[in-house]
């Protein structure tokens, strides 16, 4: 599902955020990516999720190398294959959850009545099928995060990224957004989580350790 060869990004002004990585992960694994605050965690991640490409090294997700496809390939690759779920939730104001989550379909090419039904299953899926009508604003923290999980997944992406998605929740609610994840990996999904909390980090199947652009 993910393979990186010895990538290396770079920005100007010297930094340089990844220094020559390699990873490979099946299809279906679930792992956990930790390390200090700048070691290179979400600069990896965005590669993975080729929101941006490397300066030098091969990203390939799915099989596809990212790095020849053309930017319209590049969009359909992320639109059908890949899921993302952010520390900041990133819902629409005063947009109800159901219509919230259909957004997640706008550039998969489903007509407005499949991506409301789709969106009703995949709250469903998240335990928030109850919540449907909910503006981000009458829900908590947690169940805020669960839509966003659902709106990642509504379209059945093979492979879910998030980063720090527990990071502004307290400890309940990060579980219940953890088993989510769990849940989604146990159906065959590839997820990968980027944490600082090290309990979620040593229940997962396996853990990436980074440190100054380098996995240990
Ligand atoms: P982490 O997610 O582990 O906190 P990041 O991947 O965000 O680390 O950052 C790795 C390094 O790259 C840091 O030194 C950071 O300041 C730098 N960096 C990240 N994004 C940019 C950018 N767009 N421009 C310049 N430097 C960046």
């Amino acid at each position: 599902m993910i393979r990186l060869e010895d990538v290396r990004k770079s920005y100007t002004g010297g930094i340089t955020a990844l220094d020559g990585v390699s990873l490979s992960v099946e299809a279906g694994e679930m792992l956990a990516i930790v390390g200090p605050s700048g070691s290179g965690k979400s600069t990896m991640l965005n590669l993975i999720g080729t929101l941006d490409r490397p300066t030098s090294g091969s990203v390939a997700i799915d099989g596809l190398d990212v790095g020849t496809l053309p930017d319209d390939r590049l969009s359909r690759l992320r639109a059908t294959t890949i899921g993302f779920v952010f520390q900041q939730f990133h819902l629409a104001a005063g947009v109800r959850a159901v219509d919230n989550v259909a957004d997640g379909l706008l550039y998969a090419g489903v007509r407005l009545a499949d991506r409301r039904r789709l969106a009703l299953a995949a709250l469903d899926r998240v335990g928030l099928g109850h919540r449907a009508t909910h503006r981000p604003h009458e829900l908590s923290g947690g169940e805020r995060q669960r839509v966003a999980v659902a709106r990642a997944v509504v379209g059945s992406p093979a492979l879910l990224l998030a980063d720090e998605p527990t990071g502004n929740l307290d400890t309940a609610a990060g579980a219940g957004v953890l088993s989510v994840l769990r849940d989604l990996h146990a159906t065959g999904t590839t997820v990968v989580v980027i944490t600082h909390d090290l309990d979620i980090a040593a229940a997962l199947p396996r853990r990436v350790r980074m440190r100054d652009g380098r996995i240990l």
